[in-house]
């Protein structure tokens, strides 16, 4: 009787042999129409009988079946003998084989078009890649030589559809994908891209050397605000647009009323002397009538922009955005400390959401508005 079947599975797959004489143990490969094989270990259960039975398949095959075990343990234990569980075993495989590679590339397949496609584009600009291929990243020297990186999320069908990009940009990174110009198009693109912002990057870079920059702490590429030290009770808030740089920024002053005042009347009677051919730094010095505190005048430290109640400058997202409105004084707080201060003193008096007291340091009139957070 074992002889029968072995003939017959031999019909089947010609490579799956028995190993024992009782003829219950098979080694060998299975091998689909669409060239895969795979390597099989199959032990008939007791008296040789499909009931019981267990096949163990190599990893490849594994990860192929996955989620599938107990269809298969379910087809075994009711298919009337071997042959016809390996006909139906195989054509599973088979179909297992067909859907995968309509939905993830084989990774070697995939591989070996990355490696193309990362040779044509240059090894020297390959800065990592992750074991699976899918998540790569790149870099690129601008022409002032500032290194910028590009992270690319590589699609299931990968190149058919375009990678996700994750570019530190001042605008959004808007590229054309096509399967021929793959990755070196993209690449390319993001050149240009980079070219376009050079002077942007010049301008709020000659800002970040020559001035105090009180946020953001650390720029990045895509920062285009920036907050700047005018004196010890003011400081400028620009929004740079990346495309025309030299343009006239937004500007908003922070500081109290009186301390931002003259810096205010300055920059309204001087507006018509702006001039795109000099530096952002040079127009905005021009306009407020001043030369910027810069780090080869003066030390952080004797601006103090921290709040004079937690002594600190970040609480949670606020920064100090309260100052006392006395000149001589001008010491900025968070409003939230401000508001707990003055909320706890027996001397303050509170109206609706506004609290009014003295200024924990030179003890003139102040009054804050209960912050939003604050419950
Ligand atoms: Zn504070
Ligand atoms: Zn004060």
């Amino acid at each position: 009787m074992w002889m029968m079947i072995a003939m017959d599975t031999w019909k089947v797959c010609p490579q799956l042999i028995t190993v024992n004489k009782e003829g219950t143990h098979y080694i060998g490969y299975i091998n689909t129409s669409q060239g895969r094989q795979f390597k099989v270990q199959i032990e008939l259960g007791p008296h040789g009988q499909l009931k019981g039975a267990r096949v163990k398949c190599e990893w490849a095959l594994q990860a192929l079946l996955e989620g599938y075990g107990h269809v298969l343990q379910q087809r075994l234990n009711q298919a009337s003998n071997l042959t016809s569980f390996l006909e139906e075993f195989r054509s599973f495989i088979e179909r297992r084989v067909e859907e995968t590679s309509n939905t993830v590339p084989s990774s070697s397949k995939l591989c070996g078009d990355l490696m193309q496609e990362l040779e044509h584009l240059g090894w020297h600009r390959l800065v990592s890649v992750d074991p699976s291929f899918q998540k790569i990243q790149l870099k690129c020297e601008d022409a002032r030589g500032r290194t910028h990186i590009i992270k690319l999320q590589l699609h299931a069908q990968h190149p058919e559809k375009p990678p996700s990009c994750q570019v530190d940009l001042p605008k959004l990174f808007d590229f054309q994908w096509s399967v021929q110009g793959g990755l070196s198009q993209l690449f390319e693109q993001f050149q240009q891209c980079l070219t376009s912002y050079q002077d942007f990057w010049d301008q709020v870079g000659e800002i970040d050397k020559q001035t105090w920059v009180l946020e953001p702490e650390k720029p990045t590429f895509s920062a285009r605000h920036r907050r700047i030290v005018l004196s010890t009770s003011v400081s400028l808030q620009l929004s740079v647009e990346p495309d025309h740089p030299r343009q006239l920024p937004d500007c908003r002053f922070l500081g109290s009323e009186q301390a931002i005042q003259p810096h205010q009347d300055s920059f309204n009677r001087n507006l018509h002397l702006w001039d795109e051919s000099v530096s952002l730094l040079a127009n905005l010095q021009i306009l407020l009538e001043q030369q910027f505190p810069s780090p080869t005048t003066s030390r952080k430290e004797d601006f103090s922009m921290e709040c004079g109640i937690c002594y600190a400058y970040r609480l949670g997202t606020d920064i100090p955005d309260k100052t006392c409105d006395d000149v001589r004084c001008g010491q900025p707080f968070h409003t939230t400390c401000l508001y707990e201060w003055l909320r706890g003193l027996p001397s303050s008096r509170q109206s609706f959401n506004t609290v009014f007291g003295e200024c924990p340091y030179c003890s003139k009139p102040i009054t804050v508005k209960m912050p939003t957070t604050v419950g």
